[in-house]
């Protein structure tokens, strides 16, 4: 048996452990006891599969020679597309034109009109307070990693547009760019270019997982059903999933042979309702259909399989709102971003502190200063002659209140320094994925609502018994935060929660 264990477990006496900080971990938002689960099922593009920013770069290139032929301008083939233009989780505001950022709440915290970012003023000028209705047309999240080439082509495409006509672009225009990008997007990915270059070029395209096998030899052999999910078509998918296991774990020839079946072309997430008996193409593998066929098929349901993929939507949230699955989110960007604040763990931790101090120091100054006009309001009362006492309360005071003034300036300032040193490690327009400032993300809030469990890989189950207890970190209240920050030193390195929501322990591998 391959033995062979991710690269940053660390070894810990006679067994091996995840780093405490590893990004590799696999995180909980609810209790998940993976020994009560009797099935897993697996997403495949950006989930078993990862794909290296390459792929983007094509499917950008190939979308562009579609936009120009239906009369966009030329001058976007010089636009050299950069992967980290963007982060998962934006928005395109199809009536105004713009990009945005939006935190829990739904509020826009950042906004780009084609290459320029709104000020706060004009930020706030178009958007004010009222959260965003997702629900309407108007908006369009982009919330898989196939769909960030979208939001890159609309900036890009306003600029070009705006510029060469010498005025804004209208409501009906900035909607019609958006439907047109979708479907040129769209035909790369329906029209087999992307698809064909992919299969020409794998290791181009395709980020191998030395581990993955592995991981998924530890569920098999412990009982649990596997199966495969996926919207892509058959073809595609057993080229991909080839290239990824075959002969990867001894035992396992095909990749086929760690799936009790494969369901190809699935039309994720209408998957989840649909009625349609599949068209069975062999002894295992199945096209369309729906999930009743696949529950019949596995001879179980509800709560007792695991799904696991990458798309907030089509794979958490549908699957979570309609099938009463248990899910998984894999969140590739999410080592990158572990690393990131890692690097500025030092700094997250001193501006917790500090927030904690300014509460302190405002409330103190707030009382000073309240004092203050009592001893004013005091001396201004007729009856009150020259009062020493009066005098020296009200010098004593006034230095006070100056004192805490200063302070308060001074820890604002250094929040300030703070803040603007740990956003330099994430990306430069639109900060971190998960987090918004001191709020969720909309994308981290709706990955803490909607999934179970979530990791950067499938392969990071392989540090995991099969039959792990996946227990969330502790509730905190404000109230209780603010003690753990005043009184512990371990305050979490995400400067979130204690233990960042980690599961508890990890185990080494049989
Ligand atoms: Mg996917």
């Amino acid at each position: 048996m391959d033995t062979t264990r991710p690269s940053n477990l660390t070894t810990s006496g006679p067994t091996q452990q995840l780093a405490l900080t590893s990004p590799r971990r696999i995180f909980v938002n609810r209790a998940l006891k993976l020994g009560e689960i009797t099935a897993i099922g697996f997403d495949m593009d950006y989930t078993l599969c990862r794909y290296k920013p390459a792929l983007e770069v094509l499917a950008t290139e190939l979308s562009i020679g579609h936009l120009v032929s239906r009369g966009y301008p030329e001058a976007l083939r010089d636009r050299a597309f950069d992967p980290d233009w963007g982060v998962r989780g934006l928005v395109i505001d199809c009536a105004k034109g713009n990009v945005v950022k939006m935190d829990a709440h739904r509020h826009v915290t950042r906004a780009w009109h084609g290459l320029e970012p709104f000020t706060d003023e004009q930020r706030r000028e178009i958007y004010h307070a009222d959260p965003a209705r997702l629900s309407a047309d108007r908006w369009v999240p982009s919330d898989t990693l196939f769909a960030t080439p979208e939001t890159w082509l609309y900036s890009q495409l306003v600029q070009l547009l705006e510029a060469d006509s010498g005025t804004k672009l209208d409501i009906h225009e900035t909607r019609r760019l958006y439907a047109d990008i979708r479907y040129c997007v769209d035909l790369v990915h329906r029209d087999d270019s992307l698809k064909s270059a992919v299969r020409a070029d794998m290791p181009r395209y395709v980020e191998p997982d030395p581990h993955l096998g592995q991981a998924l030899h530890r569920l098999r052999s412990s009982g649990k059903r596997l199966f495969l999910l996926t919207n892509s078509d058959h073809s595609y998918t057993e080229h991909v999933m080839s290239y990824l296991l075959d002969n990867q774990v001894t035992g396992y020839r095909s990749w086929q042979d760690y799936f009790e079946s494969v369901w190809v072309s699935a039309g994720k997430p209408s998957f989840f309702q649909r009625m349609e008996e599949p068209i069975e193409l062999g002894a295992k593998i199945f096209d369309r259909g729906g999930r009743v066929h696949l529950e019949k098929r596995l001879g179980v349901s509800g709560d007792r399989i695991l799904y696991v993929g990458d798309h907030i939507y089509g794979d958490v949230l549908k699957t979570r709102s309609t099938t009463g699955w248990r899910t998984a989110l894999i969140v590739p960007e999410l080592e990158a971003e572990m690393e990131a604040l890692q690097t500025e763990i030092d700094a997250i931790i001193e501006r917790a502190r500090c927030e904690e101090d300014l509460f302190e120091l405002e409330s103190a100054l707030a009382s000073a200063e309240l004092n203050l006009r009592h001893v004013r309001r005091a001396e201004r009362n007729p009856g009150t002659g020259e009062n020493g006492q009066l005098v020296l309360e009200r010098q004593a005071l006034r230095s006070c209140v100056a004192d805490f003034r200063s302070r308060v300036a001074a820890t604002k300032s250094r929040i300030t320094a703070l803040s603007t040193q740990i956003e330099k490690h994430h990306n430069p327009r639109w900060g971190q994925l998960l987090k918004e400032r001191h709020k969720h993300s909309l994308f981290g809030n709706q990955m803490k609502d909607y999934a179970c469990l979530y990791s950067s890989r499938v392969s990071n189950f392989a540090a995991y018994s099969p039959d792990h207890d996946f227990q969330p970190p502790r509730d905190l209240l404000p109230h209780e935060r603010a003690l753990h920050v005043r009184n512990r030193n371990d305050v979490d390195r995400n400067g979130l929660q204690t233990n960042g929501g980690a599961a508890q322990p990890p185990v080494a591998a049989s």
